[in-house]
């Protein structure tokens, strides 16, 4: 699914948090949106999963204008910094959610939930709770509970942002092969300029609700 987001402006009272922002995410792509705090990186990822009303312009995804669709219909999966995962339900059950809210058959939650588990390499852990894991296992659960209802776009906001620098630099690479095995057009939000060149297809770099360059990692930065 492609993505294109076309001219999108927002304000907060007077703050200009978005100011004609267009790019256009290839099927398939993973996009990192780089930039510092403040920004408005997370206000354009909110208003592709449509989560803000838009000032202007509009998101078009796969063809077709999304811009007022209602948030439910928009087949999005989304993955916040800080897990939102049930913390009375195990890691199956978290899995599973969205699929038993979908109405899917005993049999199909079932043999998906565990082959999600594997794709997330938790084979192990599927019957424990939130606590009982550490914070990149629960990201890993956070993001098989995204990936569950085959989303056609999947919205990263900082999902590493609270992990530290070690689990965060294994689950950067870990992310970068579980893309190119499940190829889900995939947005990535996050201010660490290395972390963006490791996953991602494309970087878009922000400042001040504007885009200040677009290109591969390559093009936008000189590799040592
Ligand atoms: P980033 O994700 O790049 O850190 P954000 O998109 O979260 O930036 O925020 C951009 C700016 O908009 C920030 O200054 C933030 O305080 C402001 N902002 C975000 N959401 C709201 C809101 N609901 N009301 C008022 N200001 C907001
Ligand atoms: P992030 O860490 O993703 O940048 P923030 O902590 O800036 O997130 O914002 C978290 C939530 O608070 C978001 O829903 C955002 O819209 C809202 N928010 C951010 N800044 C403001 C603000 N100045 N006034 C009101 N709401 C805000």
């Amino acid at each position: 699914m492609s993505i294109f987001v076309k001219k999108v402006s927002k304000k907060f009272g007077n703050f200009q948090a978005l100011d004609e922002v267009s790019l256009e995410i290839k099927d398939g792509k993973l996009l990192a949106l780089l930039g510092p705090s403040g920004s408005g990186k997370s206000t354009l990822l909110r208003a592709i999963a449509g989560l803000e009303t838009l000032d202007a312009g509009s998101i078009i995804i796969n063809g077709r204008d999304t811009t007022h669709l209602d948030i439910r219909k928009r087949n999005i999966g989304f993955v916040f910094q800080h897990y939102a995962l049930f913390k009375h339900l195990t890691v199956r059950q978290n899995i599973a959610f969205g699929l038993e809210i979908r109405k899917y058959s005993r049999q199909q939650v079932k043999r998906k939930v565990e082959e999600l588990l594997e794709l997330i390499q938790l084979q192990g852990l599927g019957d424990r709770y939130p606590a009982q894991l550490s914070g990149g296992q629960r990201q890993r659960v956070a993001l098989a509970r995204a990936l569950a209802v085959q989303p056609q776009v999947l919205l990263l906001d900082e999902p590493f942002g609270a992990l530290d620098a070690k689990v965060r630099k294994e689950l950067r690479a870990w992310l970068r092969r579980l893309h190119e095995d499940v190829r889900v057009t995939s947005i990535f939000v996050t201010h660490d300029r290395e972390e963006a060149m490791e996953v991602a297809d494309e970087i878009v770099v922000m400042n001040h609700g504007r885009i200040e360059q677009v290109g591969t990692p390559a093009e936008i930065y000189d590799r040592p």
